[in-house]
């Protein structure tokens, strides 16, 4: 039971008699409260509340919850308040929650909670969009408890998420304290489907086996703002922070260059061709059992499950491996950080590369880039898309997305019979766009007798492949597939 003050994020505006009443009438009910929460500061100014704190305490099964709360940043003085509710002999429960400028924040969280658990139930709470995993992880620090909302419009404070997704989302019952943690590094990360899809995986694994039962992980967003710094210094901060079990991360948007910089400023591993192409999607902190050394560079490696998966979903339309695509002509449009990948996947299959820009300037420096690297690479303007002759074309632009559905990159291209005529049999066209699943590119592709791959099969391939780089164990892809169409759906 609480009645949270104005002062700390609350509606009541009331005197130290009006307060006392309201939790006297809360202990005489018919049922005793477990606890009564009272605030620090409320505590230590109001002499009627003070008074009273013995007769509370007495009234509830569990004592007095401590609480300090700050809706705006990290209180100066966290440290002396968590302290002082800790020492004083009324307060039963710890409990310290305040706004996270950013992931770090929850670290300190962390050290709280490890600090006091053997002193008395503490919990440390971060608010905001940064605080999402002091509150996913309380568990495995410890923490006596953690808040969730009844429904997305019933939080009592920012951040908070739904009693659902703790439960069912972040695998709230089956975290412990050697819950290995992974998460999607982006910004914006709100909308990511990576966590649906990797917590959904960690509940395959762990339903897998009877035998070595909590295997699998628990995955959060994790936001990070634009800047170089703040990635090194969050990211860095997550990896050596002992008893986290941070086991790495997917990288979207902004920060894929970020994490190519951050793997080699440590002396990790990063594989070449994610050099190359001068992006990475993953990041895997190898562990070792129980002697795993902070700062341990040589555990990190950085790589790109992007083009492996786009190099997989299309040989697996055509029925052939990798070392088939020698000499194929591929045609790629756009000319963005997507396409550099397949350019260089391809081109390093052996592939002959047509970059279809709007753009020039960008689909000649993709020549520039990768022309030679085994395959060749050419460029061409995107209005000569309908003269193309190449057997697989690849759609590399976000035309057709959500919610420019009617949209296609290739006008025309479909109309008659010449591409057929042309190119001897109709070509596969895979379109990276996974929202919607079938874009008007396939659709129209399909009528035509293509071979299609949609963004949804590349999406979930290179999900997997970061799912075993982590795990060790496949990845379940027909979960994954059901979770990336039911969110789609949705
Ligand atoms: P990006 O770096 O911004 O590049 C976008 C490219 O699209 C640019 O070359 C741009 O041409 C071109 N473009 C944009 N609007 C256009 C238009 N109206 N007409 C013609 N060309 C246009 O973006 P990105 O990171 O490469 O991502 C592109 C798409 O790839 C995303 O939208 C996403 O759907 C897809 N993707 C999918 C997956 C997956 O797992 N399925 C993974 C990564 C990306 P200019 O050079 O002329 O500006």
């Amino acid at each position: 039971v609480t009645c949270r003050t104005e002062a700390e994020g609350g509606a009541f505006i009331g005197d130290g008699e009006e307060l006392v009443d309201r939790y006297r009438a809360a202990i005489g009910g018919t049922r005793k409260p477990i606890a009564i929460d009272v605030e620090l500061l409320r505590v230590e100014q109001d002499p009627t509340l003070a008074a009273a704190l013995g007769e509370l305490s007495a009234g509830c099964e569990r004592g007095l919850i401590f609480s300090t709360h700050d809706f705006t940043g990290r209180p100066a003085d966290l440290t002396r308040r968590v302290a002082d509710m800790a020492e004083h002999p009324h307060c039963a429960i710890v409990k310290a929650a305040w706004r996270a400028r950013s992931l770090r924040d929850n670290l300190e969280a962390f050290d709280l909670m490890r600090e006091y658990r053997s002193v008395k139930p503490i919990v440390a709470l971060c608010m905001g969009e940064f605080g999402l995993p002091s509150r996913v992880l309380a568990g495995k620090f410890g923490g006596w408890m953690t808040f969730a909302a009844i429904d997305a419009d019933k939080g009592t404070a920012p951040g908070q998420p739904t009693l659902d997704e703790i439960k069912r989302l972040y695998r709230w019952d089956r975290i412990t304290a050697r819950t290995p943690v992974y998460g999607v590094v982006g910004w914006p990360v709100g909308h990511s489907l990576s966590p649906h899809i990797h917590n959904a995986g960690f509940d395959a694994l762990d339903e897998q086996s009877s035998v070595d039962r909590w295997r699998g992980g628990v995955y959060l967003p994790m936001p990070i703002a634009d800047a170089w710094e703040q990635f090194k210094a969050t990211v860095g901060a997550w990896v050596d922070y002992d008893g986290l079990d941070f086991g790495g991360c997917s990288v979207t948007i902004p920060h894929k260059a970020h994490l190519l910089r951050f793997v080699a400023e440590r002396d990790g591993g990063v594989e070449t061709l994610s050099d190359a192409i001068g992006a990475a999607n993953t990041l895997v902190v190898s562990r070792q059992e129980g002697h795993h050394e902070p700062n341990d560079e040589s555990a990190m490696r950085a790589f790109n499950t992007d083009y492996a998966a786009a190099l997989d979903a299309v040989c697996a339309a055509m029925g052939i491996e990798h070392a088939m695509l020698q000499g194929v002509r591929v045609g790629v449009i756009g000319g963005g950080g997507a396409a550099a990948a397949i350019v260089a996947a391809f081109a390093a299959q052996g592939a002959t590369v047509v970059v279809y820009n709007r753009t020039m300037s960008k689909a000649d420096a993709l020549v520039d880039r990768f022309n030679g690297n085994t395959g060749k690479v050419v460029a061409a303007p995107l209005d000569k898309l309908c003269d193309t002759c190449c057997a697989v074309l690849i759609n590399c632009t976000p035309v057709g997305m959500h919610p420019n559905v009617d949209a296609t990159p290739a006008e025309g291209l479909f109309d008659g019979e010449t591409l057929e005529h042309r190119i001897g049999h109709p070509p596969v066209v895979f379109d990276t766009i996974y929202n919607p699943a079938e874009t008007r590119l396939l659709r129209e592709a399909k009528a035509a007798g293509c071979k299609t791959v949609s963004g949804v099969e590349m999406f979930v391939r290179q999900a997997a492949g970061q799912f075993t780089a982590w795990t060790g164990h496949a990845a379940p892809m027909d979960v994954f597939e059901r979770v990336v169409h039911a969110s789609l759906d949705h």
